[in-house]
């Protein structure tokens, strides 16, 4: 049985997060869940870097292209019309593409972060994905309120601070892409009070 107590996900502060100021306030409401860092760095990703990061499998790119295609309905727009296009594939490609140029606009911090059921609690801090609909309380609804028609309108990705994993096994492969070959950044420490 794997370890919940112990459970690893993989975290980074995008360029919004960034250049907001905001990488201390995103470590301290990782620490005050009591969730351990056991891996922090400031880097700055290659295109290549990222494009390996986000999923290239076509269920992925569609899923994407969906929740655009979601909102537009929601708000009386025509993808044809805004975008040139309906499909959800090639909105899905369109927003891949923009999320390589927006990671690589700035530097980026990596962290692993550890816990009981890390990867849901640290999820749950996070928010969803599209801030405006981000629950107050979250970072993502604290701190952004991005919105996808605005970002597709200005030929972007949505800037909502942080990327989290989604599933430990999300979690594990992206821990190998951004970790991999360096176990020695990651620590294995106990942090007060533990036994
Ligand atoms: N994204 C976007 N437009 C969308 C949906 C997503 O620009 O309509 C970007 C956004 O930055 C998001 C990333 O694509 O964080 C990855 O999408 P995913 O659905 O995996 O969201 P997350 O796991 O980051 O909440
Ligand atoms: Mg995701």
């Amino acid at each position: 049985m794997p370890n919940f107590k112990k459970e690893r996900t993989y975290v980074m502060v995008k360029p919004d997060g960034v250049k907001k100021g905001l990488i201390g306030e995103i470590l301290h409401r990782f620490e005050q869940r009591d969730l351990k860092i056991v891996a922090l760095e400031m880097f700055h990703a290659t295109k290549e870097q990222i494009d390996n990061h986000y999923p290239k499998d076509e269920a992925w790119i569609r899923r994407l292209g969906q929740k655009t295609l979601g909102t537009y309905e929601k708000y009386g727009l025509d993808a044809v019309k805004e975008l040139g296009t309906n499909d959800d594939l090639e909105l899905g490609k369109f927003v891949r593409g923009w999320l390589v140029e927006y990671m690589t606009s700035a530097p980026l911090v990596r962290m692993v972060v550890e816990g009981v059921h890390a990867v849901d609690m640290v999820r749950k801090i996070c928010g969803a994905t599209l801030p405006y609909l981000a629950d107050m309380g979250t970072i993502r609804g604290d701190y952004s309120n991005d919105s996808p028609v605005i970002a597709n309108m200005e030929k972007r990705s949505v800037m909502n601070i942080m990327h989290a994993s989604e599933t430990p096994v999300e979690a594990q492969h992206e821990i190998e892409h951004w970790f991999g070959g360096r176990e020695e950044v990651i620590f294995d420490y106990k942090r007060y009070g533990e036994e």
